[in-house]
């Protein structure tokens, strides 16, 4: 298994950035998640660079569901990034984290009126989902005497390699305006008349591992961006959405590169741009790629058990990380205190929820493992926290940040306290 620079193995115990995993997992108590903040800002260093290197012109906008923590929302508004935004909760935390409203794009297919009224508040761009949003939205903008400017998510109509659960872009799903429907939507956005659409949106799936559909979807957004500034519209940005992988089996898979990503895409843009006679901005809306890999979750082995298999039952289940089990995905898992020595066996790494169905890894050779050991499990910065949930009556786990010699709680561990915090007496229930 092949460990990216920010995790080694140091005296046997897995280390992130300087720090040990086995030491962090003792101070802070387990299930912990640890991001390594270093990692955060080589990946969008690396994301930025490769796409500038082409044009001038890019805003790069985070995927704020990956991973909402404010802690790492303020690396990113720091580095200079703005945020896709799918819910009023998560265009709040991105201005309280000091993002730009300018640079936010509040995209999703079903916005209520207060969500809408929010983003004209807070002078933040609209990716618009159907013509009745836009209707809805220029209501919205009309009654608080002012204008509000908007972008159309279109749907390519794209098959792409990967999860059916995160694959955006084909033309059944519930995302964004086909392409024959979309000179229509921006029609009737010039005749409203407090709307001003300037942008165009698309996001095609998530942990995509070719960069060949990310071309494709690029020759779609130029080609629609013809048509829509042939319409009279001027587009200030095109927005390519996110979605580019992350290899998760460190020995099977690999990703392409931001540079692979750029080379494939930027060509297509520039000359399709060139052609509409146009200069947007490019705008990109990386999640995962910037995230994923740094992180790490730590468990520790409750007990082992060997029936038809082995069994490890650990301490976090799919409350914490519903990937396994929502996408069948595959997490690197090793033996944080132990992680020097061979394997001695094949184990099943199961959570403590009430489900068969809560298994974190199938079938991994693991060294002998005792209750007690660590074990942490790989590329959970994006779609871990963001994702968990208080199932079974589990308090969510703490999260921490290190920063070179650094390391400090980016949130506290729930407590068994907090769980009823939002609950209320009945007041027939004396
Ligand atoms: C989820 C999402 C992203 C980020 O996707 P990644 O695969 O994490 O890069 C970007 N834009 C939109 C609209 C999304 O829904």
């Amino acid at each position: 298994m092949t460990l990216p620079p920010h995790l080694t193995v140091k005296e046997g115990h897995l280390h992130i950035g300087s720090h040990d995993t086995v030491a962090l997992a003792k101070k802070y108590g387990t299930p912990l998640y640890v991001t390594d903040e270093q990692r955060i800002r080589a990946n969008f260093m690396a994301y930025r660079e490769a796409l500038t290197g082409y044009y001038d012109r890019v805003q790069m906008l985070y995927a704020a569901k990956a991973n909402g923590n404010l802690a790492v929302l303020r690396v990113f508004a720091d580095m200079g990034a703005g945020a896709d935004v799918f819910s009023a909760g998560e265009l709040y935390l991105a201005l309280v984290a000091g993002m730009r409203p300018e640079h936010l794009l509040f995209n999703g297919s079903s916005k209520t009126a207060e969500d809408l009224k929010l983003a004209v508040q807070k002078n933040v761009r609209v990716s618009l989902d159907s013509i009745d949003e836009m209707k809805q939205l220029n209501e919205i903008a009309r009654a608080m005497g002012t204008t509000v400017e908007c972008s159309f998510r279109v749907n390519p109509a794209m098959e792409v390699p990967t999860h059916p659960k995160i694959a955006t872009g084909l033309a059944t799903s519930k995302f964004g305006i086909p392409a024959g429907q979309i000179k229509e939507a921006y029609r009737a956005a010039v005749e409203a008349s407090n709307i001003v659409p300037v942008g165009l949106h698309c996001h095609i799936g998530s942990q995509i591992l070719d960069v060949a559909p990310f071309a494709k979807e690029a020759e779609v957004l130029v080609k629609v961006a013809k048509e829509v500034t042939d319409l009279g519209v001027t587009l200030r940005f095109l927005d390519m959405g996110g979605g580019l992988g992350i290899p998760y089996n460190h020995t099977t898979e690999a990703a392409p590169t931001p540079q692979e990503y750029a080379d494939a895409v930027m060509p297509v843009f520039l000359d399709g741009i060139e052609k509409a006679g146009i200069k947007p901005a490019f705008w990109v809306e990386p999640g995962r790629n910037l995230m994923g890999d740094s992180t790490v979750l730590l468990t520790c082995v409750n007990s082992v058990k060997t029936t038809h298999k082995t069994f490890v039952n650990v301490d976090a289940g799919f409350n914490l990380l519903a990937r396994p089990v929502m996408y069948d995905s595959y997490h690197e898992v090793i033996v944080a205190n132990k992680a020097e020595l061979a394997p001695a066996g094949r184990c099943t790494v199961t959570g403590p929820i009430c489900e068969t169905g809560d298994i974190l890894a199938h079938d991994r050779d693991l060294p002998e493992v005792a209750p007690g050991d660590v074990i942490a499990l790989l590329d959970t910065g994006a779609y871990g926290f963001s994702m968990s949930s208080q199932y079974n009556s589990r308090p969510r786990c703490a999260e921490i940040m290190v920063n070179g010699g650094m390391e400090a709680p980016m949130r506290r561990a729930e407590t068994i306290i907090d769980l009823k915090m939002t609950m209320e007496s009945l007041p027939w229930q004396k």
